[in-house]
């Protein structure tokens, strides 16, 4: 039998596949679609990934090449991931190989073997007992033990910091004779006991309701929004419906949006369940992320927890996948690939046939219009569960009122009484750095970063000057560069400024900031947040880090600075973000007995969209909020796709994009009416960004058919077009950033 002609897929930016000769000594039953291929590139050698077979090849035989080695028996991905990758390299008209490249673990991308080997295991000696009394004087060794014992098939050596198992501890129980090492495979099958650890809450009526409104949904795909006020139990019920799907055999796919979130959930689902969790985040190591993949591959992790990339994990047996969070833009990947994970959730849950739970106290417009046009079912929690009461807002206008470092006389006296009454108080401002811009008084200089449109900011600190799109830094002039004057002034507000003004009104109290830059050190977050528990009086300075996930029950005033770039901005998400981050931030006061109190000072204190969501809540300003894109015809009721570009000369890039709008024009309909609107080219708002002269032209349509029917030729012709050598482009599908 002669073997077939291979076409595969490469890590390149061409957007084709390429042909291959397959390898001699391959057995043909082994060349199945997903299978990786190493093979001649040039002078190079490449990885690629079979996609199809055929009998004949458009390559002159003489010129067709042997690939070299096939690397896998089996394919990588199980076929409905495969189907995936397919699907997203064409709707975000990506390259196919590079595509699987952002899918597949880096390991596997190298020619690394997808079949697992052996792991170390930390097992809890049979009949040892965490009230041995060995250990009675050893709480750390104690409580390794009862972790050890919840989990009696063994905890895997990469996973013993998640479970807060120290080697140190381990090591010694391990020398009393409570605790074996084992090397093995981890077995898929195994599984000891009951699923539970930790018993359920009953769940309140609502929660019920949404409960089995997905569950009802179990071996099928069912999309559904469960939109529920903060506190009000949405975790509690992936929770169940976690169970739900380990009772059945299944595994479930958690995203979740942010690094730092990762080990507070992992902890409350290892609380919860006798399981096996895959963590996936940035963070990991290369061996550590395909070993988190291959056990959800093999099916052996029945949970798998993880940021954006994680929705390309393979799953053995699918049965349930949540986003959690699922308004965040950190979804969106802003580079290469720039696919949005929630939105591949979706596609990904209609190939596996499963469920899908879309969570957040805030929903995308984007999700609450899917669910009012029926696409998703839409599940509402509106009561805080167990104790905490919802919070109030209230809007403090601060019109003529004298501001000292960003805080207004009536808030500072609510600071002060807050404290006074033993409680603990949140300032929530998006701004980094000391201040965000440095002035000379006399002349008006002020700081610019030298490589971009953009002004520095002043980071007192650590004594520089940094710009915040490049990394660009500098010492600050100590007299103004124009004038020689020496009266530079910083101007504006930053976390940094705030803390330092805070401490100086309230020095009976600690001021804890919570940013980038206080928590950059590994572990430093955590030490910030565990003193914060501990509940004594203090306030809390940050910025969106502070609006995630977090807990604080003994914080009942929010603070929030400035309401009001987001009400302003040309942006046209610009006031949706803004209002999910001010619910979000309020969403962490009073979770606990005492009622919390949110304060936005604002100078646009009649704004209808600010007014709406302070009297009236989020879901009835994301109702006028979609009133709005409505008649503006703006996403979701229009599909965008947008083109960047980049050079280092002036006009390179403006130039590309105007030869791409002239290829566009006759694809983009009937000359009078087109389906598909041009707009620009236009220089970004941004224009010079590190070095970089920007521009970008967007595609604009009604429906989101047309616009893909643009997109596919478009692209391609794009590759030939005389500037795409010399100038950076790209193009964003639904992008959520229009700069
Ligand atoms: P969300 O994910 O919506 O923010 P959580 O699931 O974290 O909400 O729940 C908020 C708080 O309410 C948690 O402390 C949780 O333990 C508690 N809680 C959730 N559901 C219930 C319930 N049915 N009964 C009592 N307490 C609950
Ligand atoms: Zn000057
Ligand atoms: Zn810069």
């Amino acid at each position: 039998m002669s073997l077939p002609i291979l076409r595969i897929a490469l890590p390149s930016p061409l957007r084709r596949l390429f042909d291959y000769r397959a390898p001699r000594a391959a057995d043909p039953a082994h060349l199945q679609p997903g299978v990786r291929l190493r093979v001649p590139f040039g002078r190079r050698e490449l990885i690629g990934v079979l996609v199809a077979t055929a009998e004949h090849s458009e390559i002159d035989a003489e010129r067709l090449r042997d690939a070299i080695a096939l690397l896998d028996t089996r394919p990588l991905l199980p076929p409905a991931l495969f189907e995936l990758c397919l699907w997203s390299a064409i709707y975000y008209q990506h390259s196919l190989g590079d595509t699987f490249a952002w899918a597949l673990p880096n390991l596997l991308r190298q020619g690394e073997p997808a079949e697992r080997v052996e792991e170390r295991f930390w097992q809890i000696v049979p009949g040892a007992r965490a009230d041995d009394p060995r250990l009675a004087r050893a709480p750390r060794q104690r409580m390794a033990l009862t972790t050890l014992a919840q989990h009696p098939h063994g905890i895997n050596q990469n996973l013993l910091e998640q479970f807060q198992l120290s080697r140190d501890s381990l090591k010694i129980l391990h020398d009393k004779g409570l605790v074996q090492v084992t090397r093995r495979l981890p077995r898929p099958a195994e599984h000891h006991g009951a699923w539970l650890i930790q018993p359920e809450l009953v769940l309140n009526e609502e929660q019920r309701s949404a409960f089995e409104a997905v569950r009802a949904g179990f071996g099928r795909f069912h999309p559904c929004l469960l939109a529920g006020v903060t506190g009000s139990g949405k975790t509690e019920i992936y929770l169940q419906l976690i169970r739900e799907t380990l009772e059945a055999g299944k595994q479930a796919l958690v995203l979740i949006p942010e690094i730092n979130l990762g080990p507070q959930t992992l902890k409350r689902f290892a609380r919860r369940f006798n399981a096996r969790i895959a963590l996936l985040h940035s963070a990991l190591t290369d061996r550590e992320r395909l070993e988190a993949w291959q056990s959800a591959r093999e099916g052996s992790a029945q949970i798998v927890i993880g940021t954006r990339s994680a929705l390309f994990t393979p799953l053995k047996a699918p049965g349930l996948i949540i986003v959690d969070e699922e308004h965040d833009a950190s979804y969106k990947q802003q580079e290469g690939l720039r696919y949005h994970a929630r939105d591949l959730a979706v596609m990904r849950a209609r190939l596996e046939r499963v469920p899908l739970l879309l969570g957040s106290a805030t929903p995308s417009l984007e999700s609450l219009h899917n669910a009012e046009q029926g696409r998703y079912a839409l599940l509402r929690l509106n009561q805080r569960a167990g104790q905490a009461r919802t919070p109030r807002l209230e809007r403090l206008d601060v019109r003529s009122r004298p501001l000292d470092s960003g805080l207004s006389p009536p808030l500072q006296r609510l600071i002060g009484e807050t404290l006074a009454a033993g409680q603990q108080v949140l300032v929530f401002l998006n701004r980094r750095g000391f201040a965000p811009s440095l002035l000379c008084h006399d002349c008006g200089w002020l700081a610019q970063c030298p490589r971009c449109d953009a002004r520095m900011t002043l980071h007192q600190r650590s004594g520089e000057l940094r710009c915040h799109h490049c990394d660009h830094r500098e010492a600050p002039p100590t007299d103004c560069p124009q004038c020689k004057h020496v009266d530079l002034r910083p101007v504006g507000v930053g976390t940094e400024r705030s803390e330092e003004r805070l401490r100086l009104l309230f020095p009976d109290y600690p001021v804890l900031r919570i940013d980038r830059d206080t928590t950059a050190r590994k572990g430093s977050l955590e030490a910030l947040l565990a003193q914060v528990q501990q509940g004594e009086p203090c306030i809390l300075v940050g910025t969106q880090m502070l609006a995630k996930g977090h807990h604080f029950p003994r914080v009942t005033l929010v603070a929030i600075l400035d309401a009001d770039g987001g009400l302003f901005s040309a942006d046209f998400r610009a006031s949706e973000r803004m209002a999910q981050l001010i619910v979000q931030v309020a969403g962490r006061a009073g979770r606990a007995e005492e009622p919390g109190r949110v304060v936005i000072q604002t100078h646009l204190a009649d704004h209808p969209l600010l007014v709406q969501l302070t009297e009236q809540g989020y879901f009835a300003f994301a109702e006028q909020a979609l009133a709005e894109r409505r008649a503006a015809g703006l996403p979701p009721f229009a599909h965008l796709a947008l083109l960047r570009a980049d050079a280092l000369q002036p006009q390179q890039a403006e130039q590309f994009l105007e030869d791409a709008a002239q290829l566009a024009y006759p694809l983009a309909g009937d000359e009078q009416q087109p389906s598909v609107q041009v707009l620009g080219p236009v220089p970004a708002p941004m224009e010079r960004r590190a070095g970089r002269y920007r521009a970008q032209l967007l595609l604009q349509a009604s429906s989101r058919a047309e616009l893909h029917r643009l997109l596919g030729p478009w692209v391609l012709a794009l590759e030939s077009l005389p500037g795409s050598r010399t100038v950076r482009w790209s193009l964003d599908v639904d992008p959520v950033d229009l700069f």
